[in-house]
């Protein structure tokens, strides 16, 4: 009998009762406004900065109205402006040279390992030759890079950090929590992320001069004293008159839903890596197929998984996935010729210029792509394992 697979890959959890009665209270008091609080109240936002700031040992937190805004606003606050270069991964998804190009600065994309992270030599490389001091390092589909020899290379270099954890979410490399790397850490807490509130993003920083800029850019008007985790006021008082408003909040609602998500997060991700590790198991020594290495350094969250088929045409890719697709087993491509879904590749990103990147082109060319919902079981995985066996085994 052929077996499909019957599930949702884009299905999430719904939000928990203890969510639901946050986000019902703040309905019932309408303040929804983060800096619209009742004497004594430090407000949903507020509690959540310092939650999620205590959640990656950061110093300071700001949450935004989304993980885009938080890409540019951290470039905003590093001083990126118009025409400037800014380096970042080829291999990533769309809001990141759009973050880059909002400023009106310059994508610079470097290349891909088959590992999926950036190629440190060709960094090193584009850096030099385009003069670049920043990175925004997109951990992209949740694969991290050595982060130590990163962190070494971009100090010699000069070039300052943004690290785009949309992806990492609770995930760390060698003990240290993603996002805490580099100059700024941003996240995404948009619904096919790792805690999800339709819309949002968060910010963290040890630097309070970055902070009090991306505070005062968020919007704070002069209300920053409302915030939880964040410098001292000497830090903002600096910078009066100097820092753009360019609204980006987030409000009290989101951030209610927010809070009890995080707090069952280290749950959530033991069990994206207990779906993870059931799909790597599935599929190990699968005809044609090669995983993706994950270092030990690397704890990961398995929210998504790849794998390459290194020697297949793209005829062949493609008679693959329509094969999957018809048995339920919806996967991404990253080799089409065409931007589709969530799928865009740099060459797609037509108004960045971009160089061609042969490595990365070989790397996408035969790299396929799933989420791995929570709302899937240890055996879905393992049906869709045994499904993309079968059908990888067909000529
Ligand atoms: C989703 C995503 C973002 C941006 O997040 P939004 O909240 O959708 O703006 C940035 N980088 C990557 C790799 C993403 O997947």
């Amino acid at each position: 009998m052929t077996e499909r697979f019957a599930g949702s890959f884009t299905q999430q959890e719904p939000l928990s009762e203890e969510a639901i009665a946050a986000a019902e209270e703040v309905m019932r008091h309408g303040r929804l406004h983060r800096y619209n609080l009742a004497p004594g109240e430090a407000g949903e936002v507020a509690l959540l900065e310092e939650e999620f700031a205590a959640f990656t040992d950061g110093r300071y937190c700001l949450a935004v109205a989304s993980g885009g805004y938080a890409l540019s606003c951290a470039l905003r606050a590093l001083g990126v402006g118009s025409g400037d270069p800014v380096l970042t991964n080829a291999f990533t998804l769309a809001p990141v040279p759009g973050a880059i190009a909002s400023l009106g600065a310059r994508p610079v994309f470097v290349e891909t390992t088959e590992a999926l992270v950036i190629d440190l030599d060709h960094l090193e490389t584009r850096a030099v030759e385009t003069g670049a001091k920043v990175l925004m390092l997109s951990h992209m589909r949740g694969h991290i890079c050595d982060m130590d020899a990163l962190t070494a290379l971009c100090d010699r270099l000069g070039v300052a950090v943004i690290e785009d954890c949309a992806h990492t979410m609770g995930a760390a490399w060698a003990g240290v929590p993603s996002g805490r790397h580099g100059a700024i850490g941003c996240y995404s807490t948009q619904t096919y992320k790792h805690i999800n509130s339709g819309e949002g993003g968060l910010i963290v920083s040890d630097d309070a001069a970055l902070m009090a800029r991306a505070i005062l850019l968020s919007g704070s008007y002069m209300l920053y004293d409302r915030h939880r985790a964040a410098p001292p006021a000497e830090a903002f008082e600096a910078l009066t008159g100097e820092v753009p408003n360019v609204s980006g909040r987030m409000d009290n609602l989101r951030a209610a839903i927010l809070r009890p998500q995080l707090a069952d997060l280290p749950a959530r991700v033991a069990r994206w890596n207990r779906l993870y590790g059931a799909m790597e198991a599935g599929l190990r020594g699968a005809p044609g197929v090669a995983l993706i290495d994950r270092p030990q350094d690397e704890a990961y969250v398995g929210s998504s998984f790849q794998f390459r088929v290194p020697d297949w045409t793209a005829a062949r890719i493609e008679a693959f996935l329509s094969r999957c697709a018809s048995r339920g087993v919806e996967l991404k491509w990253f080799g089409a010729d065409r931007p589709a879904g969530f799928t865009s590749r740099y060459a797609h990103w037509a108004y960045a210029d971009p160089d061609p990147l042969p490595q990365t082109d070989r790397v996408l060319a035969t790299l396929i792509d799933m989420r791995l919902p929570l709302t899937f079981l240890e055996h879905d995985c393992a049906l869709i394992a045994r499904i993309i066996r079968e059908e990888a085994a067909r000529p």
